[in-house]
């Protein structure tokens, strides 16, 4: 059985974790391998300030306070999205306005954004589907132009660029998530980078719970206590020391799932008359976090959902539109978004983890082929 994810571990992780409980100072958060994992980040990809949390959805939530959301603001988005990045603003007050995808890939579409801007819109959420950049020049000039934030969720997008910038370092805001189904991952995971430095000594305190307590730890203040709204965004040292492994085996962890995921796309490149392939465009990079096709019928993808299946593969569907579901339907306005749609029917996901080999890929792909062939 091929299973359609496994997390990969790369054998250091416990080691580490008994080192924060046998050596270092404190396991509660903010302690020494929260900062190295923090510093990485900040060092590796030139961000002003990162903030480890527990999870990309904690990250964006952090997003939605540090920006001032409040009842009535509008937040546009794309509807083919993960819960995470909506509720963050809904848990704010704010009026979700979704957005359907390019015709492409499931990314926000750019060109629409203009007619879906009112006097209530106060942001933009970029969310970079599969790792594969968003159009963040077209997204930033039309926030510019209105006054707007951009938040980019860059859950899926580690080591990914726009034009030679690491995804989550160009709008106000980004996020990643360390779920266990992303590149690296500590089980539940995320971290908040903030690009705007107006953002970073609040940042601390929402983290903090509302507490000015980083400063404190600084020697920058000499007594903290509640100076904000705020929460507890901020993961334990087990965590951190656990991700601490997977940060040090960044490049080796990519090399691989890049490998793969170039394998399945130059083994089902000749079906482009059945499938569609992933569309990078040339702004962008690829980080390897999801290999997906997308079939031409709903139909056509659970034919071969079950064929693969039949053969003990499993691929897996994504998100349905948010815009549709049950929670948010008759809060739509009624908008058609076919695209987002579209993804939600016939986008399918394969199976790329570390530990698949090159053969396992060419397999699947046979299989693939075979499936297409009949
Ligand atoms: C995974 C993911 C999230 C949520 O991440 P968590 O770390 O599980 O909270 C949010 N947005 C997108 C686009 C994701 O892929």
């Amino acid at each position: 059985m091929i299973h359609f994810n496994k997390p990969y571990r790369t054998g250091n992780e416990i080691g580490y974790i008994k080192d924060a409980v046998d050596n270092q100072l404190q396991i509660s958060g903010n302690g020494h391998y929260t900062k190295k994992c923090q510093s990485f980040i900040e060092n590796r990809y030139a961000v002003k300030k990162c903030l480890l949390t527990n999870s990309c959805t904690d990250a964006l939530e952090m997003c939605a306070i540090l920006i001032g959301i409040s009842p009535g603001d509008e937040v546009i988005m794309p509807s083919y999205t993960f819960t995470s990045t909506a509720n963050a603003f809904i848990l704010r007050g704010a009026k979700v306005v979704f957005c359907d995808s390019m015709v492409e890939n499931p990314n926000i579409n750019h060109h629409a954004l203009e007619t879906l801007i009112t006097d209530k819109t106060k942001a933009i959420i970029a969310v970079h589907y599969a790792g594969i950049a968003c159009d963040m020049d077209s997204i930033v000039d039309v926030a510019k132009r209105h006054g707007l934030y951009v938040v980019e969720d860059a859950a899926q997008a580690i080591e990914s660029t726009y034009k030679g910038k690491q995804l989550g370092t160009i709008g106000h805001l980004g996020t990643f998530s360390f779920h266990e189904t992303k590149n690296i991952q500590c089980g539940e995971g995320g971290m908040l980078m903030i690009n705007d430095p107006a953002f970073i000594n609040r940042s601390e305190i929402l983290w903090e719970k509302g507490t000015n307590r980083a400063a404190f730890w600084r020697g920058e203040v000499d007594k903290y206590g509640w100076v904000d709204i705020g929460s507890s965004y901020l993961p334990s040292e087990l965590n951190a020391a656990y991700l601490w492994a997977q940060f040090e085996r960044l490049e080796d962890i990519q090399s691989k799932r890049i490998e793969l995921w170039n394998r399945y796309n130059s083994n089902l490149k000749n079906l482009d008359s059945k499938i569609s392939n992933p569309d990078v465009p040339g702004y962008a990079s690829v980080n390897a976090h999801m290999y997906y096709i997308v079939c031409s019928s709903l139909e056509d993808r659970q034919n071969l959902i079950s064929h693969l299946k039949s053969n003990d593969i499993h691929s897996v569907f994504h998100y349905q539109s948010l815009h549709a579901s049950p929670y948010f339907e008759d809060k739509h306005d009624g908008r058609e978004l076919f695209m987002s749609d579209k993804y939600s029917n016939q986008l399918l996901r394969l199976p790329l983890y570390y530990d698949l080999s090159i053969e396992d890929v060419d397999n699947i792909s046979e299989l693939i082929q075979a499936y297409y062939a009949n």
